[in-house]
């Protein structure tokens, strides 16, 4: 039987890169899946027709992680769609990779908009209705532990944000069976950060495997996290990076 029947997930940012390979992997593993995007309503519907066309079930709902109201409200549609709520992954993040002393301040105030206060927002709404036993996974980043290149300085401390609020919220929730665990990846070839060109260079050299990963291989992580074998798995992070932090 297929490990995640019968569940329902939230993914955020789920119509490209590594967000879509997540809600194309909990379909594929028999999860009902919710996702969010912000802009690219075509992306979104590839996404969801892909995951119909295997047989899966899928919704996507336009909701810019920035504002809070249209993320409650996309998690109220994910529960009242498919009735009810097991995973969570906030997975929508950005970075502005630059040198911090050019860094503006608006700047800042984006990567933490999204990365961190979209990711609180989004988890609050969700835990009103996430099932007992239910899976909160943040999508944070190697470089939250460890800064391997300059250019990421605000992104790499919201990143490391997200590190300890899944430590800190895990304390909370077991109560309720719910785990909350942190998928960390290196490198992994998407529009944000193409294994192509000058910036990817040093990325790919700080890897002990000497390559980008696939968002796949995120994926993969995100489903074992989520199903039934990672039960005793929570306040973790889970560190998939090609031996980046090695
Ligand atoms: P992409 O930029 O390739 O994809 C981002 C996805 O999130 C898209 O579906 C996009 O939808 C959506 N999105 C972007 N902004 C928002 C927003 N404000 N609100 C809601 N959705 C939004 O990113 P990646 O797949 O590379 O990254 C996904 C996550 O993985 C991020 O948290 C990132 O920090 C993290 N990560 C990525 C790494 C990498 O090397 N790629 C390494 C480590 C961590 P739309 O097109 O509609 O905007």
């Amino acid at each position: 039987m297929s490990k995640l029947a019968q569940k329902v997930a939230l993914v955020t940012g789920g119509s490209r890169g590594i967000g879509a390979a997540i809600a194309k992997r909990l379909a594929a593993d028999g999860a009902s899946v919710a996702f969010t995007y912000a802009k690219d309503a075509s992306a979104a519907s590839a996404v969801v027709k892909e995951i119909e066309l295997k047989g899966g079930k899928a919704i996507a709902i336009q909701a810019d992680a920035t504002d809070v109201e249209a993320v409650e409200a996309a998690v109220e549609k994910a529960f009242a769609t498919f009735g009810r709520l097991d995973v969570l992954v906030n997975n929508a993040g950005t970075a502005i990779p630059k040198p911090f002393e050019d860094t503006t301040l608006e700047e800042m105030d984006r990567v933490i908009d999204i990365n961190v206060r979209g990711v609180f927002a989004t988890t609050k709404a969700a835990l009103k209705h996430l099932s007992d036993g239910g899976r909160i996974i943040m999508i944070g980043s190697a470089v939250g532990e460890r800064a391997i290149a300059p250019g990421l300085v605000p992104y790499a401390a919201t990143k490391a944000a997200v590190r300890m609020f899944t430590q800190a919220l895990s304390r909370e929730v077991g109560g309720r069976g719910i785990t909350v665990n942190n998928v960390q990846p290196g490198p992994i070839d998407t529009d944000l950060n193409p294994a192509s060109g000058d910036w990817a260079v040093p990325q790919k050299a700080a890897t002990a495997l000497g390559r980008y990963g696939r968002a796949e291989e995120i994926a993969a992580m995100v489903a074992f996290v989520a199903g039934p074998e990672a039960s005793y798995i929570t306040g973790a992070n889970l560190t998939v990076d090609g031996g980046m932090n090695a």
